[in-house]
């Protein structure tokens, strides 16, 4: 079963020995849930890049140096869905909030029902009777990870056989996932139920199941048709936020503040620009509103660990941050006499939501938060104004401006 330990060197060990089968392989093979004791059909690599432990850029360079981007096209596509999905949900952030409140609403409803409340805890537990299903819960809450396929096939489920809200579907991913993602997993559960892509759903079948599934599973009583839910159309793009490019950020003698959005920092910096000390925050310091489960707390702590290990490698000085009080923080900056402190771009979420707490307090005594935004979204989040297929088709300039056309 694949071990996911919070390390870059277990990142790049992953990625090492997935990429070979990145090219034509995994076009072929990678709708294929073969279970979770053999996962090398896919990368597998989520939880490192959901916290850009790896970074996409990385991900991609390493894959173009064994393939051509023709052979790698799905593959390349699959990563840049993430990219997609958040520069869609950051200029759009409503989307966000809009789920979060129909997720409080729905649990308000759930306590007043009791038959629904009980189908709940039986869909949670893997516990419904309907094959593949219940194992997908079960292997979600065990490990943390669910195949692609099979995070399609579970949300359609909950949604259209079994009816139960599909933002408690979307919460119940975000306690469990390693990979836990305001974008990638909202949008997601929104597209399937018909609210992303407008009456367009998408429905789970058994003959898909069993085929795409060896023939582990073969579920009987599905929904036969999935007749899209009623919501509000999405609000119209807004700006993307004011962020310092890469390229521009200047961190020498400056205070870095890393957080578990963006845990390889040494990319953002170069050996040039080295700042003054870099706070890197723990889970605990978003606390009491950290808003994912146990595993990914875990996974992240762990990879903090790493983050200020590689950094004190590098000879950086480095603090690790229990907390986010402004005034400790304030005290560091006139130490080090600045008057801002450079933190990597936090998309929309709980950790954007706490930075911008964050940035009010510092404000009131004088200093700035500065949001620096890696080139790598930069670029691609103003192509996600609509749907994937036209953010593809700039897949290939995208590339060529990261420098890693062939
Ligand atoms: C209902 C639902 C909920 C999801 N929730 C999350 C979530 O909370 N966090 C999360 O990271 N992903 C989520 N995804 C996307 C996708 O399922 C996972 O990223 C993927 O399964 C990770 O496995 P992998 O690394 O083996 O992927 P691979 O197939 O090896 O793909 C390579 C990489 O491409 C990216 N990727 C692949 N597919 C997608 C996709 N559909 N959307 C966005 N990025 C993708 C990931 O970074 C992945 O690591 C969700 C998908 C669905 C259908």
């Amino acid at each position: 079963m694949q071990n996911w330990h919070p390390s870059l060197s277990k990142a790049l060990a992953r990625l090492q020995a997935f990429a070979p089968r990145a090219g034509k392989d995994y076009a072929r093979l990678r709708n294929h849930d073969f279970g979770p004791d053999h996962r090398d059909n896919v990368s597998a690599l989520s939880p490192w890049i959901r916290y850009r432990i790896l970074t996409e850029r990385d991900v991609v360079a390493q894959t173009l140096s064994l393939h051509s981007a023709t052979a790698a096209e799905k593959f390349i596509q699959e990563v840049f869905w993430r990219t997609y999905w958040k520069g869609w949900l950051e200029m759009r952030p409503a989307v966000w909030q809009h789920f979060l409140a129909e997720r409080d609403q729905a649990s308000d409803r759930l306590r007043q029902d009791s038959d629904q409340s009980a189908l709940f805890k039986q869909a949670e537990q893997g516990q419904t009777g309907i094959a593949g299903f219940d194992d997908w819960a079960r292997e979600l809450t065990d490990t943390g990870y669910l195949h692609n396929h099979a995070r399609m096939w579970f949300a359609s489920i909950w949604i259209f056989t079994l009816k139960l809200p599909w933002s408690l579907g979307a919460d119940f991913f975000l306690r469990h996932l390693l990979d836990a993602d305001p974008a990638s997993n909202t949008l997601s559960w929104r597209w399937v139920a018909g609210l992303q892509t407008r009456g367009k759903t998408y429905l789970a079948r058994p003959d898909n199941i069993a085929k795409c599934t060896d023939g582990r599973f073969r579920p009987c009583g599905l929904a036969e048709q999935a007749e899209a839910l009623d919501g509000p159309e999405p609000p119209p793009a807004q700006a993307i936020p004011q962020a310092i490019s890469q390229r521009r950020a200047d961190f020498s003698g400056q205070v870095l503040l890393v957080t578990p959005e963006d845990l390889h920092p040494e990319s953002l910096i170069d050996g040039r620009r080295r700042p003054a000390r870099v706070l890197v925050a723990v889970p605990d310091a978003f606390a009491p509103d950290w808003p994912w489960g146990e595993k990914a707390r875990a996974f992240i702590d762990d990879g903090v660990d790493d983050t200020v290990a590689r950094l004190v490698a590098m000879d950086l000085p480095v603090t690790r941050l229990d907390s986010l009080a402004n005034e400790p923080l304030q005290k560091l900056a006139e130490a080090h006499g600045v008057q801002q402190i450079l933190t990597p771009y936090a998309p929309v979420g709980p950790v954007a939501d706490r930075l911008a707490m964050l940035e009010r307090a510092l404000a009131a005594g004088g200093i700035a938060l500065e949001r620096v935004r890696r080139d790598w979204d930069e670029r691609a989040w103003p192509h996600a104004r609509r749907g994937f297929f036209p953010f593809r088709k700039q897949i290939p300039q995208l590339l060529a401006k990261a420098g890693l056309s062939q």
